[in-house]
């Protein structure tokens, strides 16, 4: 599932080719994917205006130019293209928004939508999230205070939203291995030392990830250099009986709620 710094590649991509831009067409192929009758969204949308591109945790908003919003979630698998009648991936797309002969393909929404929402609407789906890793007011007295009311252990609180918002399965190991904490460590057992390491280890961890690219399975358009990168540089995601980067020990992998995690038996405490 896209995550913090795939969301984000995202949107400083989009920008560049559909702010200002008029939407000229919209074509629904999954009316599940949208939250209203399909001839309705199509006619809230046509010939308005993209004039924001904005993301909050693993959501994009797409302000439009009415005064509403295009809420994106991909959830798990969606992903998107931009490119044309000629070029485009030969998979079933959910939803096509033209803009003249540019077009932004929604692919795999299975889980995923987009939907079109008032400014109330909105305001009311954010309210629930955690704070974002790179906002200034993210700071450590206020992440120790509210780490210190959790139970359970760091995976499970590092993907809830409503702690902290934008990280899933893959940063939320990778920001373990760079605290050298253990995936499976009791948020109540950590030191203030642990706690300040685990504060200490989320922004550069998600910095690397979005500079080198993010882990997607699949470009946003036709000789994308950079989408996806990031899938040949986990620290310790998906690197099960690899050597640790860190110590060369063999990185293993557990199970914590149904969901996978990877860490250093070695140099995670
Ligand atoms: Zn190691």
């Amino acid at each position: 599932m896209p995550e913090l710094p795939e969301m984000e590649l995202y949107r400083l991509e989009l920008s560049k080719h559909f702010i200002g831009k008029p939407i000229t067409g919209v074509e629904i192929n999954r009316e599940k994917s949208v939250n209203m009758p399909v001839p309705q969204f199509t006619s809230a949308l046509e010939r308005k205006k993209i004039i924001g591109i904005r993301r909050r945790a693993k959501y994009l908003i797409f302000d439009l130019s009415s005064g509403d919003h295009l809420l994106l979630h991909l959830m798990l698998g969606g992903w998107m293209f931009i490119g044309s009648d000629r070029v485009s991936p030969d998979r079933t797309k959910q939803v096509i928004l033209s803009f003249g002969e540019k077009k932004l393909f929604f692919i795999n929404l299975r889980l995923g939508y987009l939907h079109l929402v008032t400014p109330d609407e909105l305001d009311k789906k954010l309210a629930v999230l955690g704070p974002e890793p790179f906002d200034p007011k993210f700071q450590l007295t206020d992440f120790q205070e509210r780490l210190s009311k959790k139970r359970g252990v760091l995976k499970s609180i590092l993907i809830d939203p409503k702690f902290i918002a934008g990280i899933g399965n893959c940063y939320s190991d990778e920001i373990c291995f760079e605290a050298r904490l253990r995936p499976t460590k009791k948020a109540a057992d950590l030191t203030d030392h642990k706690i300040q390491s685990l504060f200490n280890a989320i922004k550069p961890t998600l910095s690397r990830a979005l500079q080198i690219g993010g882990y997607m399975d699949y470009p946003l358009y036709v000789n994308d250099t950079k989408t996806g990168c990031y899938n040949d540089h986990f620290l310790v995601y998906e690197c099960e009986n690899l050597p640790c980067k860190r110590c060369g020990t063999l990185i293993e992998r557990t199970d914590i709620s149904k969901r996978k995690s990877f860490f250093c038996p070695s140099c995670q405490d």
